[in-house]
């Protein structure tokens, strides 16, 4: 398969070859002409979108913007996933995010299929205008493909709820006449968002390692000791002490899994490292989570890059490099950036011995497959950061409804939702000899190879 996650999914086919119920009523030799139809479907997005929008600049200049949206799959429901404003977005890559978002909504039986979107710029370097102008001509160049049981786009890295409430706008003013409150998630509430929605990601990812780690590091004391060679690494033994946390990026994953960190009564964890695209902070006594969150609410985002900025506001840290957060020796890294962080070339300095995918993609399979030898232990993407497309399905349930749920109805809703996919999960990979990520992907494509013979697509 060619994708990037392609050898995962081609791994977790051959599994569910050997898996008797993977299709029963099958004769074998139908089994094996569905599980190559399948192979193919999982490979080849249904549609690949491209343009170039043409952005006339304030300083009188016209920039041609490379613009993509993939629609991976819709077997279980509407297109879905962000859409990226990044200046590295490369059509492979948005093939492969769209791909997780299948494998993704799937596995915590949200019923949508899988999408992304991207654009090649750096937002940074953009006025609000510009972005506001940029935002807009996406929707109209995809105009004809989006839609509320289309393709149902939402944030992602460098885009929020503003982005989101120009775009919807302008697809109102697109289809006049049209429902268009389901055609974005991740709007302002104003706009028909969900409450929690931004923080959703965040929550999720922290409540996933939460869940993780008390009830069945704890729980399956006796399952840790027996493969202590697999997992030497994960017997972290956290009833003893508290628990280092170090995390890669403080948007708005990071920094709210940060603060879940710091407010949690239910687990002993501190977060002793902090960075984001200048600087890692470190304190191994903990730093202050609400302190640096106030500081970057008032610079644009970054965080304290000087002793004297830090001084100002209180807040006792080390500076250090930004990359050194991923080589500190913590129990718990959480990655809440971008993909391709940890690769072959800089996974022997990482010392954690958990790692915790908030961002999509940020371990590579190569080190993904180094890592896990040696028993780290790693909770992939498709696990632990889906409370955002979560929520988001909240959110275009409620543009359909009356009904409004409030913010304790939402976030108790994500959990029972991962709750429910993790005690799908857990007792296979309890038992069965694939690492976690492989785990899910088998679920995951399990359940949708169902849903395909439902819909008479496995032939
Ligand atoms: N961009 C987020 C993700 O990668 C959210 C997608 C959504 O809400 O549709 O999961």
């Amino acid at each position: 398969m060619a994708s990037k996650y392609g050898e995962v999914v081609q791994e977790s086919l051959n599994a569910l070859l050997e898996d008797e119920s993977f299709l029963p009523n099958f004769k074998e030799e139908e089994r094996k002409k569905a599980f190559t139809s399948l192979e193919s479907i999982l490979s080849t997005p249904n549609q690949i979108q491209k343009s170039f929008l043409r952005v006339p600049l304030e300083n009188g200049k016209v920039l041609r913007i490379p613009a993509f949206r993939v629609q991976h799959n819709n077997a279980v429901g509407p297109y879905k996933g962000g859409i990226r404003f990044h200046e590295t977005v490369r059509e492979d890559e948005v093939i492969n995010l769209a791909t997780l978002m299948t494998l993704k909504n799937t596995l915590h039986d949200v019923p949508f299929g899988g999408g992304k979107g991207g654009v090649v710029i750096n937002p940074r370097e953009f006025t609000e205008k510009e972005l506001h102008t940029i935002s807009k001509k996406y929707v109209h160049n995809f105009s004809d493909i989006l839609g509320p049981d289309k393709d149902i786009p939402a944030p992602d890295v460098g885009t929020g709820e503003r982005e989101m409430d120009w775009m919807m706008g302008e697809y109102k003013s697109i289809h006049p006449g049209r429902p268009y409150r389901g055609s974005f998630t991740g709007k302002s509430q104003v706009n028909g968002g969900s409450l929690g929605r931004r923080e959703a990601t965040g929550k999720g990812v922290y409540y996933t390692l939460r869940y993780m780690l008390h009830n069945f590091v704890n729980e399956n004391e006796e399952w840790f000791k027996k493969n202590e060679n697999r997992f030497a690494k994960t017997a972290l033994n956290h009833t003893k002490r508290q628990l280092t946390i170090g995390i890669q990026g403080f948007g708005n994953v990071g920094s709210v899994a940060a603060l879940e960190s710091y407010t949690c009564n239910y687990l002993d964890t501190k977060v002793v490292a902090v960075s984001d695209r200048n600087v890692t902070l470190y304190n191994e006594e903990g730093l202050d989570i609400k302190a640096l969150i106030e500081f970057t609410s008032q610079h644009e985002g970054d965080l304290p890059t000087t002793d004297e900025a830090l001084s100002q506001s209180n807040i006792k840290a080390e500076i250090q490099d930004r990359e050194d957060v991923l080589y500190l020796d913590t129990d718990i890294l959480i990655l809440a950036a971008l993909e391709e962080q940890i690769r072959e070339d800089n996974v022997d300095k990482v010392k954690a011995r958990m790692i915790v995918e908030g961002a999509n993609g940020p371990v590579t399979l190569e080190a993904d497959r180094k890592l896990s030898d040696d028993g780290v232990l790693i909770i992939p993407d498709i696990l632990a950061n889906a409370g955002g497309v979560i929520v988001s399905y909240f959110e275009w349930l409620q543009g359909r409804e009356t009904q409004f749920y409030s913010e304790e109805e939402v976030f108790t809703m994500l959990f029972k939702k991962m709750k429910e996919t993790m005690d799908n999960i857990f007792p296979q990979f309890f038992s069965d000899p694939f690492p976690l990520r492989q785990n899910c992907y088998i679920h995951s494509v399990m359940k949708l190879s169902n849903i395909l013979y439902r819909h008479g697509k496995l032939y």
